[in-house]
């Protein structure tokens, strides 16, 4: 079932922040199944970053926009497969989900990162 983390499980995976996502635990059913990925968008001057965290286990899951400063993902299969529609993707949190799962088991999850170079 797919369900939003609520602030008390939040806390529980900023704890686990200095761990590699492979060995964080999801905070509702306790799988260590914890997966990751960005989107970006392009808003008026910084580019941001729409983060979906989720646990492939239960599909609970938490978003957040942050702020990717000089950090940048260097595919976006769902934006590949999607293009314009993407939107409509993100409007359904469980198809979303399955989505990523694919993308995730078909080793396209999680995205490389790299930095930008200064003077841009
Ligand atoms: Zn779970």
């Amino acid at each position: 079932m797919t369900r939003r983390y609520d602030q008390q499980h939040r806390e529980a995976l900023g704890a686990q922040l200095h761990l590699p996502l492979a060995e964080r635990t999801c905070p509702l059913c306790g799988h260590m199944a914890m997966r990751v990925y960005h989107h970006t968008t392009y808003g008026r001057s910084e580019p941001s970053w729409i983060n979906y965290l989720w646990c492939g286990d239960c599909h609970a899951y938490s978003s957040s926009f942050t702020c990717p400063g000089r950090k940048m993902v260097e595919s976006d299969p769902l934006l590949a497969e999607f293009g314009d529609r993407t939107g409509e993707v993100f409007d359904e949190p469980g198809r979303l989900l399955k989505v990523l799962d694919g993308y995730w088991k078909a080793g396209k999850l999680p995205q490389v990162i790299s930095r930008r170079r200064r003077g841009r």
